[in-house]
């Protein structure tokens, strides 16, 4: 209960009360009043209220009607002092198909706001409160029957002719698109119109985006609307007949009743994306809907298409690329069942459906699925949930599942599905651990490396080389008395870029021009320390001076549609040799790559963060994956300084089961996740003490808390305050609380039991000058 009303005294007018959920630090929906004047709010629909004399937009969460309410002694205080809301936005909630309840029950096990949480869930038109309905757009089009018709016109009627010319080019085409052609059209148009000449036809809000986007390129563009016109970027697919395998995952998905999670564990270039499309068409049959997530650099225009083509239909997109309209827009066509199929990545999650029947989640490790700041929720966690609370089956799929997925298996949460083989011809690629200790490596490569680089390319074929490193070199030195060019805001070394002569940090962005004289003692010579992308390139050029070397990075791609021409170009074997980070490393078919070079990855080996070995394993197998993906037979070389190290020997030579059985039962030896439950508070602040006074109050009312007894087995710990990985950043001084326990519901139960206490003072006076955030089941320390 809210609003400075308490008084003890319950009075019940025969009014209803709505609790709104807006935007701020409110953990609970407030309550107001809805007057006798206003249409009476729906729950899952918008309203519009006043807070602090801010209008704001929020949702109904519950409506408590005069009945209820005199039932309730949850009301002590006086109804007639609610403030009332100011109007009702939506006549019928926008947040169904338990999207609402879904997002309450993300706010409490995230213990972030609903207001925050709704934020998140909610398109920005509609946080500002425009009609959640899209109108479509007229659209005007030559009718069959023209070229008769038109002999009724006049030769001397000019701006008519021209717009017959226009809609012979294009159409059909909208009133904006006459607009830039003509500045008097509509009274010529009425006249065409009247005559039978031209016809109009209404365009849903994706048409008339695509339209607005590429005015050329109309016909390609797969749409419900123009089913009738030719669509060559649709072209039907030749479906590959499923292997057994494949088969087999999508019968188990499709005979299941009611809500089961499956982990769908295939090697790379098993198939999985041909399980997904066999599923979602049978779930299309059904009159069902499929939502689709997909990590970040997944989403790109040739998976839409090949969704589009096996499907035959239009997907709908959601990724952030988008404009507000366009994403307005997405979630209008699924919410009303104009789309059958969501192809988004992680906000998408919260999207409402007219009637979804499956779930689908592509590369499930893949950390982006975690939202690192704001609310900080699990994608992949909320899904299940979500699927488990529609009743209807999730799959998960991954070729190097995320530990936590595993021990799901173990424990009976989740289902496994196998696809053991590569698909079609393709074999699995040679793995061979390369010995680089010793070796005066000066340019990332070593000898044995270009070698077999020179091998490929003699019969033929291109070369990937992975290193998760961009810029020329991370480290600048001066020479003379070892300075190192460090950003003033962060802790931590500039990288160096050499192309354009700056350093660069890669954590805050600061950017400045690399130094001719060394600040500390004016020397002018300099070294650069270690490798990235940019130097591998560029020294492999000079050894391969014949062979065309394409960068695959942040920095190589930062313009629009730049990935997309890349990739078409490795793809198409119009490079010889590709070098690059992660970027290159997912998901990509390149059928020519027939060596996968690693060029470093002992440091995932000798980190501090307990998840580093997971995350090496995920990345070497994704890179592996991609050689030999063909009829071409592959290999994999993997240079390290540690070759005997067991880990990486194991997942070498035994591959990722035995790897992530090895790490499971360490992790379990050392009570870590997936076997026991974290949660991390983090405080940054520009005074250190003022981040390290707040946690340790938060610590204090922790250990304040009375804790009903403890089973045998069962432990809750705190560990720190202690300073983060990344001591400053920013210019911010960071630290950490780890809260770790036995049980999910034990540290669910201890957060709780303090939450309210951090929204009151004297906690808001000591976090004033303090950034605080909780994270719940933490993927990075950071
Ligand atoms: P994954 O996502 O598991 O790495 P993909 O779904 O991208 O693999 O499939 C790899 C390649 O194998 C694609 O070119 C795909 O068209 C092809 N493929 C998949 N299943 C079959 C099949 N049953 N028969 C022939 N080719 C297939
Ligand atoms: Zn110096
Ligand atoms: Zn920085």
């Amino acid at each position: 209960m809210s609003q400075d009303l308490l008084s003890g005294v319950t009075e019940v007018d025969v009014c209803s009360i709505c609790q709104v959920a807006v935007p701020g630090p409110f953990l609970q929906p407030l309550d107001y009043k809805v007057p006798p004047n206003l249409p009476l709010p729906v729950v899952g629909g918008r309203v519009r209220v006043s807070l602090r004399n801010r209008k704001l937009v929020g949702v109904v969460v519950k409506i408590i009607t005069s009945d209820d309410a005199a039932h309730s002694n949850a009301l002590n205080y006086e109804v007639s002092k609610l403030k009332p809301i100011e109007a009702t936005l939506d006549p019928f909630p926008i947040l169904t198909g338990h999207v609402l309840s879904l997002l309450q029950w993300a706010a409490a096990y995230y213990h972030e706001p609903i207001g925050n949480v709704l934020q998140t869930a909610l398109p920005k038109r509609l946080r500002q409160g425009e009609a959640a309905e899209l109108a479509g757009v007229s659209a005007w089009s030559l009718s069959k029957d023209w070229k008769n018709l038109s002999h009724q016109l006049s030769p001397r009627a000019k701006v008519q002719w021209q717009l017959i010319d226009s809609l012979k080019q294009n159409a059909p085409q909208t009133a904006a698109q006459l607009k830039q052609q003509f500045r008097n059209w509509r009274t010529p148009l009425k006249r065409l119109q009247s005559l039978g000449i031209v016809t109009e036809t209404t365009l849903n809000c994706a048409t008339s985006f695509h339209l607005k986007k590429y005015p050329e390129t109309l016909s390609k563009i797969p749409s419900p609307d123009l089913a009738s016109q030719k669509n060559t970027h649709c072209k039907p697919l030749a479906k590959p007949i499923l292997n057994t395998e494949q088969q087999t995952a999508v019968d188990t998905v499709l005979t299941t009743q009611g809500f089961t999670a499956y982990l769908l564990k295939g090697v790379t270039g098993s198939g999985k994306t041909e399980v997904y499309l066999g599923i979602i068409e049978q779930v299309l049959a059904r009159g069902q809907q499929a939502l689709v997530l997909v990590p970040e650099i997944g989403l790109t225009p040739q998976t839409v298409a090949r969704f589009e083509a096996f499907l035959q239909q239009p997907v709908a997109v959601m990724h952030s690329g988008l404009s507000d309209r366009e994403r307005h827009c997405a979630w209008h066509q699924v919410r009303t069942g104009q789309v059958q199929v969501l192809l988004g990545t992680r906000s998408a999650l919260f999207t409402p459906f007219k009637n979804l029947g499956v779930c689908i989640l592509d590369e499930e490790h893949d950390l982006s699925f975690k939202q690192q700041e704001g609310f900080r929720y699990s994608a992949r966690d909320c899904l299940v949930r979500r699927a488990q609370m529609a009743q209807i089956p999730v799959v998960l799929g991954s070729a190097t599942p995320s530990f936590e997925s595993l021990h799901n298996v173990h424990t009976g949460r989740y289902q496994l599905l196998t696809l053991s083989q590569r698909a079609a011809q393709a074999q699995m690629p040679e793995m061979k651990l390369l010995d680089i200790r010793g070796e005066r490596i000066h340019d990332g490569v070593s000898n044995a490396l270009k070698q077999a680089i020179r091998h490929h390319l003699q019969a033929g074929n291109q070369a990937l080389l992975f290193l998760n490193r961009r810029g020329y070199a991370p480290v600048l030195m001066c020479d003379d008395c070892g300075w190192q060019a460090a950003c003033p805001h962060c802790q931590h070394f500039m990288t160096f870029h050499q192309s354009v002569n700056e350093c660069r940090c890669h954590h805050c962005g600061h950017q400045v021009a690399a130094p001719t004289q060394c600040p500390s003692c004016s020397g002018t010579a300099f070294v650069h320390l270690g490798q990235g992308t940019e130097r591998i390139a560029q020294a492999l050029q000079a050894d391969f001076p014949e062979a065309k070397i394409l960068r695959i990075d942040r920095d190589t791609t930062r313009h629009k549609g730049q990935m997309a021409v890349m990739t078409e170009q490795a793809a198409k074997g119009e490079a010889d040799i590709l070098i690059g980070t992660q970027m290159l490393a997912k998901g990509h078919h390149f059928p020519k790559v027939t060596l996968v070079g690693v060029l470093d990855i002992d440091q995932g080996l000798f980190s501090s963060d307990f998840r580093a070995p997971e995350r090496m394993g995920q990345l070497l197998v994704q890179v592996a994956g991609r050689a030999g993906r063909a009829d071409l037979p592959g290999e994999v070389w993997i240079q390290s300084r540690q070759p005997t190290h067991p880990l990486l020997r194991q997942l070498v030579f035994q591959g990722y089961d035995a790897f992530a059985e090895t790490g499971l039962q360490q992790r379990k030896a050392a009570d870590l996740p997936p076997y026991a439950f974290q949660m991390l508070v983090r405080a940054e602040a520009v005074q250190a003490q003022a981040a390290i006074n707040f946690l340790n109050f938060v610590k204090q009312q922790l250990y304040l808390v009375k804790i009903a007894e403890l089973n045998a087995h069962e432990y809750m710990e705190i560990l720190g305050p202690v300073t983060a990985p990344m001591m400053r950043r920013q210019g911010r001084y960071r630290y950490q609380l780890l809260l770790q326990a036995s049980h999910r519901r034990l540290l669910q139960a201890w957060w709780g039991a303090i939450e309210p206490l951090l929204y009151q003072k004297p906690a808001t006076t000591l976090s004033r000058k303090v950034r605080w955030s909780l994270d719940v089941d933490p993927l990075e320390m950071f």
